[in-house]
């Protein structure tokens, strides 16, 4: 992880909540280019003794929390010499999220958040919080219900730029007296469209040897793009998938997320497939709109997509945008009456509750 100058790197981990002026990049001996995509960028981590890594990767704990233990005074030189992909990164906080802004070099720029429940910590378990990534600084997809949708698509992100947000996201949590347990590839982009490294990122994160976090407590959100499905399944067994749907008509599908190629019978086979490679259920999407898909039609279209399948459903609140002023959430009875009905045809399914609205940290609201 790389390049943010150490003043920035000592605000960032110091002063939650406070914004992180930009820095000049510090010139690195150990990683040559900063945006450095192959997997040697990840080589000078490994050479570190295994405790460090596992305090700064596992614990998310920060270079200055390490100079004051005296065990790992003689490994800072080494340290010092990793250089973060991310240049600058920008701290708005609220009560349930703490939002990252993350600019590179070449003024690429992204966002992630650190999710906070509310849940407290027992006896015996810290309380947790997941890390929601972004996979690509803008998006092609086009959903026009989402901030990150007007942008269009703006490229790839590395698979270095990807694991430092979760470790960005780790170092909030830590701040938070949270164990950061989750990550969530929900953030900006469609991590499907940027396959190589969204798997190169998985392989790290989920690497006994750097951050270790189980498969299962990974989701991958998409629109649906069926080979990458199956490939990302077929190499992390246990990563959960989310298909984001919205619409089981096919007229409003391509009205609510336009550039999805795949159509709802391939999708459906996709499901399928995936549920022969996993145990786990996929998840299926659905961010409710007022008089726009949260109808009695609506909700039986949905149960006849699920049927067979092996899925859950999450309805998901929308939460208000300055870019998409047309659309509203669904009313709360509205939301409860359509769980009701899948619930009754025998769909599991959950409404989500929203965290980070304050400080637009939630689905569809990241855009930098
Ligand atoms: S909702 Fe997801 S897929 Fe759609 S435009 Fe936004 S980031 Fe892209």
């Amino acid at each position: 992880m790389a390049g943010i100058a150490k003043a920035a790197r000592r605000n960032a981990w110091e002063a939650p909540g406070d914004s992180i002026k930009k820095t000049s990049v510090e010139e690195s001996k150990l990683l040559k280019n900063t945006s450095n995509n192959s997997c040697s960028a990840i080589d000078p981590w490994l050479s570190l003794p295994a405790k460090v890594r596992w305090k700064l990767f596992r614990q998310f704990r920060s270079l200055d929390q390490l100079k004051a233990n005296p065990r790992f005074a003689n490994l800072l030189g080494l340290i010092d010499d990793l250089q973060f992909s991310w240049q600058s990164v920008q701290v708005v906080s609220d009560t349930h999220s703490r939002k990252l802004l993350l600019e590179n070099a070449q003024g690429v720029r992204c966002e992630a958040v650190a999710l906070l429940p509310a849940k407290l910590a027992t006896a015996t378990r810290a309380a947790r919080a997941t890390a929601c990534i972004s996979s690509q600084p803008g998006c092609g997809v086009g959903c026009p219900f989402c901030a990150t949708g007007t942008l269009g698509y703006r490229g790839n992100l590395s698979a270095m730029e990807i694991v430092e947000q979760v470790y960005w996201a780790g170092v909030q949590a830590t701040q938070a007296d949270r164990q950061l347990r989750n990550v969530v590839f929900m953030g900006m982009g469609e991590p499907l469209h940027n396959l190589d490294n969204v798997l190169q990122a998985i392989d790290w994160l989920t690497d006994e040897r750097l951050f270790g976090i189980a498969q299962r407590r990974i989701l991958v959100s998409t629109v649906g793009v069926p080979r990458a499905m199956l490939e990302l399944v077929t190499k992390f067994s246990s990563v959960r998938l989310a298909l984001s749907l919205h619409s089981a008509l096919p007229e409003q599908r391509r009205v609510l997320v336009p550039h999805a190629v795949a159509d709802l019978d391939v999708l459906r086979n996709a499901i399928r497939e995936v549920n022969e490679l996993q145990s786990e259920s996929v998840w299926i999407e659905v961010v409710l709109l007022a008089d726009m898909n949260d109808s009695h039609e609506h909700a039986q279209s949905l149960i006849a997509f699920c049927e067979g399948l092996q899925v859950e459903v999450n309805l998901i609140p929308y939460n208000a945008t300055n870019v998409a002023v047309a659309y509203r959430a669904s009313e709360k009875e509205v939301r409860e009456a359509f769980a009701k009905k899948l619930r009754e045809a025998g769909i599991r399914t959950t409404i989500r509750r929203s965290l980070g609205e304050d400080a637009s940290a939630a689905c569809g609201q990241l855009t930098t």
